[in-house]
């Protein structure tokens, strides 16, 4: 049993204002690991003050000092690879290969960041006005629990090369994590003030900082029902937002693609961080002559992706965060059988030989139509829907039918033809046939799935507003 009993305020460890404990889970067991004592609108108060006071010395600061900062931050949390790997499994219940992956973002968006800085001229000339980006103050940063330490150091990056300062609201789930990451960026020795934690809830805590003037910007990961709430509130004092939030992203398997050579395209961008990502490829559209041929496929590659322990080397699904969080899957397998879709793999309840934990079965439907809740909804666990289609310009139609515009995949054997389809979704991100992400180009949604992009330049000027001085 692990306490937290501390929050992290102008460069020191403080004792919250607030009393209340939080229960922190090993979701593989369902046990109780450890305990969070929140803080409260007192304490985001009091780190608010601090971050505002850091302010105007911080945002002084040269470009060569924040990029030395940062990069002091990076190697400080790469130190502490082993015990936010270990924090991240134990709390998280991500499986090795993907906690290994995590640990290795929090470290690189830091590097991203201080690339992204030193090659940025926060100066330009247009016609004959000098304009200047300038930082926005205190950035409010809350997070959610998908991927704890590397939405705390991608936002604070990009804070800190902006000459901005931060108060940070992270998951009240994601604690043990959170503290690493506060251990770590304590090592790093940036001037007290200028990045603060407030453990606390959503209600409390981030509520406050949604709302606070001296906030000027609020910077969340987080659902959509959440960033809707946020974005009423912060539109009070007109503070600048950038909203992550969530998804139901197609992958559009084009009627020439190899499924042999597609299928772990297909079943990785589905069942990614066991299912617990914005970005999984949740609605699997499938030429429909070709349907029967992509079930058998699917079906046999689906043996290789196993969901049980994490701590399992062969484990590639790891149980749900919580508890809510698996009744709200199963809810969605149960609903998708109701609704009449095939399922094809997986189903409702336990794996086979777990008899405890919040694990799940990767469950897979076909026959799904687009308008089914299964189709619509974001669920947020290992079960995708196969879609079929006729036409490609139906599968384009369809693949955009969403509420949501945060990513889409292309699996196809022409690749020019995939680049044309790709072209044509309405979603921040498109990713042809694996090829690897490029953290330094704009991530963010269309539509219901945000506001704003994070990532290299798009992502730095989201915290920087112009100033143009004529004369
Ligand atoms: P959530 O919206 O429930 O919580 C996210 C954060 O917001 C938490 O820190 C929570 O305490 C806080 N919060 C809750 N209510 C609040 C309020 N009224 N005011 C201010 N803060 C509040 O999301 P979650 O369950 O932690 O995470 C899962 C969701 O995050 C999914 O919908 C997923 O798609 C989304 N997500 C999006 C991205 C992206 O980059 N687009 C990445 C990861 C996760």
């Amino acid at each position: 049993m692990k306490t937290i009993d501390t929050l992290y305020i102008d460069g020191a460890y403080t004792a919250p204002h607030g009393s209340d404990m939080f229960d922190l889970h090993n979701p593989a067991t369902g046990e109780v690991i450890g305990q969070v004592r929140l803080g409260d609108e007192v304490d985001a108060r009091a780190a608010i003050a601090a971050a505002k006071r850091a302010f105007p010395s911080f945002s002084k600061s040269t470009k060569a000092q924040r990029v030395a900062w940062l990069s002091a931050m990076a190697a400080a949390i790469e130190l502490r690879s082993e015990e936010l790997n270990d924090a991240i499994v134990m709390e998280y219940g991500a499986p090795s290969a993907r906690s290994a992956f995590m640990v290795g973002h929090a470290v690189s968006v830091l590097r991203d960041a201080a690339r992204t800085l030193e090659s940025y001229d926060f100066t330009r000339m247009i016609g004959t006005a000098a304009v200047t980006m300038e930082p926005l103050g205190v950035v409010g940063i809350i997070t959610p629990w998908n991927s704890d330490a590397g939405f705390i150091c991608g936002k604070l990056a990009m804070v800190i090369a902006s000459g901005s300062t931060a108060v940070v609201k992270p998951s009240e789930m994601s604690a043990l994590q959170t503290q690493v990451v506060i251990d770590a960026l304590h090592d790093a020795g940036l001037p007290a003030g200028v990045w603060n934690v407030v453990n606390g809830l959503g209600a409390t805590v981030g509520a406050e900082l949604s709302i606070n003037p001296d906030i000027a910007k609020i910077s969340f990961t987080g659902s959509t029902v959440t960033g809707r709430a946020i974005l009423r509130a912060a539109a009070e004092t007109f503070k600048r937002v950038t909203l992550e939030l969530g998804g139901k992203s197609p992958m559009v398997v084009l009627d020439d693609a190899d499924f042999a050579e597609a299928m772990p395209f297909v079943l990785e961008a589905g069942f990614m961080n066991s299912g617990q990502a914005c970005i999984a490829a949740t609605r699997v559209l499938v030429p429909a002559e070709r349907l029967i041929e992509f079930e058998q496929a699917i079906v046999r590659a689906a043996e290789g992706f196993p969901s049980g322990d994490p701590h399992d080397p062969q484990t590639v699904i790891g149980p749900m965060v919580s508890q809510k969080q698996w009744d709200r899957v199963q809810s969605y397998i149960i609903k998708g059988e109701a609704e009449g879709a095939r399922l094809i793999v997986g189903g409702a309840g336990l794996p086979a030989g777990q008899d405890r934990g919040w694990f799940v079965r990767p469950t897979i439907f076909s026959d799904v139509r687009n308008d089914m809740t299964i189709a619509r909804d974001e669920i947020f666990g290992p079960v995708l829907t196969l879609i079929p289609y006729g036409t490609e310009a139906e599968a384009i139609t369809i693949a955009n039918d969403t509420d949501y515009g945060l990513h889409a995949y292309v699996a196809g054997t022409d690749l020019d033809r995939a680049r044309r389809v790709a072209n044509q979704l309405v979603a921040g991100r498109v990713l042809i046939n694996g090829a690897p992400m490029e953290p330094l180009a704009p991530f963010g949604g269309f539509k219901q799935s945000g506001i704003g992009r994070e990532g290299g330049v798009f992502g730095l000027e989201a915290y920087l507003e112009p100033r143009a001085v004529m004369g």
